[in-house]
């Protein structure tokens, strides 16, 4: 038994230490991504999305992992036999732009919000070309999906995207997995603001079938109010340290 654990944790170690690409069916023609990306000097896991439309592929976010990022795109076109037409960053940290100049070369577009680009350019990561000024509505090969702007949270900038006929709603790092213990990356957060734009959200987008937080598990659709007691938790901790 012994010997048992002691494989079974030197291959978890060797497998960690690889670039590691997941790809996760959601639910009709969606599927979550994941790779790895170092935080506090252990790797940490992202979500993306990518949906399958009549005319081609709409990405939401890069791979964190930027050498992740071809292999995606390959998977996809030998999975789906389509091309990616596009890509949104939630907001303007790497874990959702790092490979947003490989998808350029490769002739997708690239998009983000006027604010996201503002906030990347000054942090100085990389930028999406194509820039929305407001909430915006797309309608792509038969898939319509929205971006919405809840206020800030995680960043300035973070914004969530809601498809109304799956009722899926990407959340990003707005949104906090039921499997997070804490706050996470908080460099640029606006905690006290957070709750309302959560709040915003819950009230914008009913019964959501699926919630897709940018890290960790994707299991529960109330990750929305689970969200909410974490950051009324990390208030509390925060008061108490003034
Ligand atoms: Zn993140």
């Amino acid at each position: 038994m012994k010997w048992l654990l002691f494989i079974v944790f030197s291959m978890g170690v060797c497998y960690s230490q690889q670039a590691r690409l997941e790809i996760y069916p959601l639910t009709m023609g969606f599927y979550v991504f994941t790779t790895y990306g170092e935080f506090k000097d252990q790797l940490f896991p992202a979500n993306g999305m990518y949906v399958v439309t009549n005319n081609g592929v709409v990405m939401i976010d890069t791979p964190w992992d930027t050498s992740q990022t071809r292999p995606l795109l390959d998977s996809i076109e030998k999975k789906h036999q389509l091309p990616v037409l596009m890509c949104i960053s939630t907001h303007f940290h790497d874990d959702r732009t790092a490979g947003v100049n490989i998808l350029r070369q490769k002739g997708i577009k690239t998009f983000c919000s006027m604010l996201t680009f503002e906030n990347g350019k000054k942090a100085g990561e990389k930028l999406p070309e194509f820039l929305f000024y407001s909430d915006t509505t797309f309608q792509i090969g038969g898939i319509k999906f929205q971006t919405f702007y809840p206020g800030k949270g995680h960043t300035s900038d973070n914004i969530v995207v809601w498809f109304p006929d799956a009722r899926v709603l990407y959340g990003g790092c707005f949104i906090k997995s039921r499997d997070a213990k804490g706050m996470g990356n908080l460099a640029d957060a606006d905690i006290n603001e957070w709750p309302h734009s959560i709040k915003k959200t819950i009230r914008k987008f009913k019964s959501p079938q699926y919630v897709i937080p940018g890290h960790e598990g994707w299991y529960d659709k109330k990750a929305l109010q689970h969200t909410l007691r974490l950051i009324k938790a990390e208030i509390k901790i925060l008061k108490k340290k003034d």
